[in-house]
């Protein structure tokens, strides 16, 4: 498989140029260049590892660069298995009473769906700069909301070849989320929080992205900069197997047959999760109609409607944080795809979004895009109303993120009387946001300290927190640097080009 960007603007790569560049370096995202087909009816015994191995050997096997077969077995057996999953189906999908197949993508490590993801990027990270001869020491920065970052830590920890800092917002995460990052163990993991909110701290590392000054002197001592978000190709590929694999198990407990029509259900941020659910229905997958669900920032549901993406508009801190998004970067790869790769509409319209903050598409593109995608959005108090109401009548627990998700399908059912089964794609334990469910549960201000919620939330409704949340307070901390947004650089300069460091024994490249 070849790579293009969806601008134009870049000579055409081999997939593990593609992993390791992580986004165009003149601007743009990198998109396969077709999109192979898959045999939906080869499924129906497969295990995850073996749909995954199928859906994911035509982008990874063929073309330069590319892996071997076993490799790519090899990385799926790393990422997906008994120590960091709890269960073989990776991601088991939950019948409700009215037949919603709510599709659980948070029985990873860190009980958020960019498991799904991090846990098999890092060592195609690994893979790929061996395949290209780098011998050069990745250093992964990350500014995090919350879920993120965690997710990212144990992806990368100990893995060879990359250093890891993770830098959050003092203000900005919950207690849980700040304690699964400070306890993470890993010799190359470095977790910093930074004074003042998330816009603050994000300012930060894009600077640092972009002092070339300070990147040429990393390079000198074969230090390279990359990211861990979702503009990368390799986060979003293992992305689509668990829609072919959520279809399969969805259509086998209707006891249907395979063939049958499918809706699916994304609540959405960056959009790369919406967009693993288009390239799977693209892959031959018959999936009718995404639903994108938003939260309050509504942006997306509202281009959808007018074709006009406008980001210039406030912003909301809402119980679904994960989603508060004004800039979706993924949406760049769904309009280079929905256009035929008309890269000189993408340039113009992502230069409008540049100079002015929005862009309006025209009517061919709005009315390809209507024909595979219908956005709603949800409000808080709806939020927290679904996550009662859910409860109350199936005995099961959703978080703010599927609750917006859920929501939205009911939305969309109001407006569309030709049922299909339905899979909503499900982000998030409940136990990651206890804050928003004890408000949802008891109607009333969640005690100051989450950890207290937590416990009266599984007292109340005798369920088992998450394993990544369940051993929390007890942890020792081990990251305890506190940083101004003005000491980034300082403080990296001082971690990687000090004469001290250079003393200190790296991980060697795995050979
Ligand atoms: C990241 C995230 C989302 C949004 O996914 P995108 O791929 O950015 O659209 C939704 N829910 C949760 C819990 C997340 O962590």
């Amino acid at each position: 498989m070849r790579y293009i960007s969806s601008r134009g603007n870049y000579p055409e790569v081999g997939i593990s140029e593609a992993i390791v560049e992580g986004m165009v370096p003149k601007g743009g995202l990198f998109l396969p260049e077709k999109i192979p087909q898959v045999d939906v009816f080869s499924f129906s015994r497969a295990d995850y590892h073996e749909v995954a191995y199928r859906v994911l050997a035509p982008y990874f096997c063929e073309g330069e660069g590319a892996y071997t077969e076993e490799e790519l077995r090899v990385s799926l057996r790393q990422a997906y298995n008994l120590q960091t999953f709890d269960t073989p189906e990776i991601a088991p999908v939950r019948l409700l009473s009215n037949g919603v197949g709510i599709l659980e993508l948070w029985h990873g490590p860190t009980a958020a769906f960019k498991d799904m993801a991090l846990q098999i990027l890092p060592h195609w990270l690994l893979l790929s700069k061996k395949k290209l001869g780098k011998q050069t020491t990745t250093v992964i920065l990350v500014a995090t909301s919350g879920d993120t970052g965690k997710a990212a830590l144990e992806g990368f920890k100990n893995i060879a070849g990359t250093e890891i800092y993770v830098f959050f917002p003092d203000e900005g995460v919950s207690l849980v989320q700040k304690m699964q990052m400070l306890t993470t163990e890993g010799i190359n993991t470095h977790v910093v929080s930074v004074e003042g909110n998330f816009d603050d701290c994000q300012g930060m590392v894009k600077t640092l992205f972009s002092d070339t000054d300070f990147k040429a002197r990393l390079s000198n001592r074969r230090y390279e900069l990359s990211s861990a978000n979702s503009i990368n190709w390799g986060r979003l590929a293992p992305q689509i197997v668990y829609y072919v694999w959520g279809y399969v198990k969805l259509i086998q407990s209707l006891g249907l047959g395979i063939g049958h029509e499918v809706d699916v259900v994304v609540p959405t941020g960056n959009f790369g999760n919406i967009l693993a659910a288009y390239y799977a229905k693209e892959m031959g997958l018959p999936l009718r109609r995404l639903v994108c669900a938003s939260n309050q920032n509504n942006v997306l549901t509202d281009f959808l409607r007018t074709g006009m993406y406008d980001s210039k508009r406030p912003f909301y801190k809402t119980y679904s944080p994960s989603m508060d998004i004004l800039v979706s970067s993924n949406l760049e790869r769904f309009l280079a795809e929905v256009t035929k790769h008309n890269f000189l509409k993408i340039q113009n319209w992502y230069i409008e979004l540049q100079q002015r903050g929005k862009f309006k598409v025209d009517a061919t593109t709005l009315r390809e895009i209507h024909a595979v995608m219908r956005g709603y959005w949800t409000g808080e108090t709806q939020t927290l109303t679904t996550i009662r109401e859910v409860y109350e009548r199936e005995g099961y627990l959703l978080d703010p993120h599927t609750a917006v998700g859920y929501h939205a399908l009911k939305q969309y059912w109001e407006e569309h009387e030709d049922r299909v089964p339905v899979l909503v794609a499900s982000t998030a334990s409940p136990f990651k946001f206890n804050e928003a469910i004890y408000r949802a549960l008891f109607d009333e201000e969640p005690p100051h300290n989450e950890f207290e919620a937590l416990k009266e939330i599984c007292e109340k409704t005798k369920l088992l927190p998450h394993r990544a949340v369940m051993s929390l307070e007890g942890l020792p901390v081990l990251h305890k640097e506190h940083i101004s947004p003005q000491e980034g650089k300082s403080y990296l300069e001082r971690k990687l080009l000090s004469k001290k460091h250079l003393k200190l024994k790296k991980i060697p490249p795995q050979s």
